[in-house]
């Protein structure tokens, strides 16, 4: 943190702290927040001074234009603690770069890059103690964006407020996940928001997804809108195959969210002279070597959950299981990513950022 940082940033602090109200054994994702919040409007044609404040409610008008039109982006990342407590974060200009990407496509003015940078040091370091040390604990920060001016005309708003709010979080097990394959739903078409993290890609999923829960699915796989041919990603997360030693992906394209865990474990792949093929995955060929017992693995790939092993999916009227097997890639990845994630491994690609 550096003098200058001070100066930019208006910092309100929190009286008393809540975390010794926090039980951190037992924490469900997302539902409790740090003591402090970064806030900055866009007002005028420009980001206005930035704060940092105590965590607090909003007060906005009925008629903000989020509430009507859904212009909002967010983006998710994560902070780690190491054993001599330092705090690192993983690539975050990726997530930089990724949230002014979405603000673009939605019409939302870009963020500059040392507001993001020195808000997002200033709060994590007021609130370093909410991090806590062990693999597995995590601070998971969410900045995002939302149109606040007041007018319910349909058009791109005059006014936006750009915050960072920080929940932290356990490890994330989530449990036996088996998915189903879309053949009717799309979360993403051609020249839409696919690739931007918009609020309103997340709204769209939920309906088909109860439906999937419905029949003991707890994800989706999406594919192509138009031949539903195509296996694109799951929700969250991206996604890989592996097909006997091989590991496929699809390419990233409007469609898609560009993760920034997809895009380590492509290196990472690389790194251990893992075989991967990076092109459009078909349903058919996926359920051919699931029928040849050729597939030995499904897994997602995201900031919360890391890596995420499919044990089964479904397509139409026919499921399958996969086999259990020791060495999969799916721990390899994780196991090696959190290493990094956590500084207890070399940085090769210069991937850590320390707070
Ligand atoms: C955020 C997200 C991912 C994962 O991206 P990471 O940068 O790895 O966290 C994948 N798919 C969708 C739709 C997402 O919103």
């Amino acid at each position: 943190m550096t003098n200058n940082t001070k100066q930019i940033i208006d910092i309100t602090k929190v009286q008393n702290s809540k975390i010794n109200e926090v039980d951190f054994s037992s924490i469900d994702f997302g539902n409790i927040f740090t003591d402090h919040m970064f806030e900055c409007d866009f007002i005028d044609g420009k980001w206005q001074q930035p704060k940092i404040k105590p965590y607090q409610a909003l007060t906005l008008d009925p008629s903000a234009r989020v509430f009507h039109y859904g212009q909002a982006v967010f983006e998710g990342m994560k902070a780690y603690k190491d054993d001599t407590d330092g705090v690192w974060l993983f690539r975050p200009e990726e997530n930089y770069k990724r949230i002014n990407k979405s603000s673009a496509r939605l019409a939302i003015p870009e963020f500059p890059e040392d507001y993001f940078f020195e808000g997002l040091t200033t709060l994590l370091d007021l609130d370093r103690e909410w991090i806590k040390k062990g693999v597995g604990n995590s601070l998971y920060i969410r900045p995002f964006v939302i149109a606040t001016e007041p007018a319910i005309a349909a058009l791109p708003a005059k006014q936006y407020k750009f915050m960072i709010i920080c929940s932290p979080a356990k490890s994330y097990y989530s449990g036996e996940v088996r998915v189903l394959i879309a053949e009717k739903y799309s979360r993403a078409a051609n020249g839409g928001v696919g690739f931007a993290k918009a609020a309103g890609n997340y709204a769209a999923q939920f309906y088909p997804t109860n439906l999937a829960n419905n029949d003991g699915y707890q994800q989706i796989i999406w594919t192509d809108a138009n031949t539903h041919e195509y296996l694109e990603e799951a929700g969250t997360m991206n996604i890989f195959f592996r097909v006997n030693d091989t590991l496929l992906t699809a390419p990233t394209n409007d469609r898609i969210l560009d993760g920034v865990t997809r895009k380590s474990v492509i290196q990472l792949a690389k790194d251990y002279n893992i075989d991967l093929e990076v092109r459009p995955v078909s349903v058919k060929e996926i359920k051919t070597a699931a029928q040849n017992g050729e597939l030995k693995e499904i897994f997602g790939a995201g900031t919360a959950a890391v890596i995420n092993p499919i044990l089964g999916f479904g397509h139409g009227n026919s499921k399958y299981e996969l086999p259990k097997i020791e060495d999969s890639f799916a721990s390899l990845f994780k196991e090696k990513l959190m290493a990094i994630q956590y500084n207890n491994a070399e940085d090769k690609h210069g991937w850590r950022y320390k707070i």
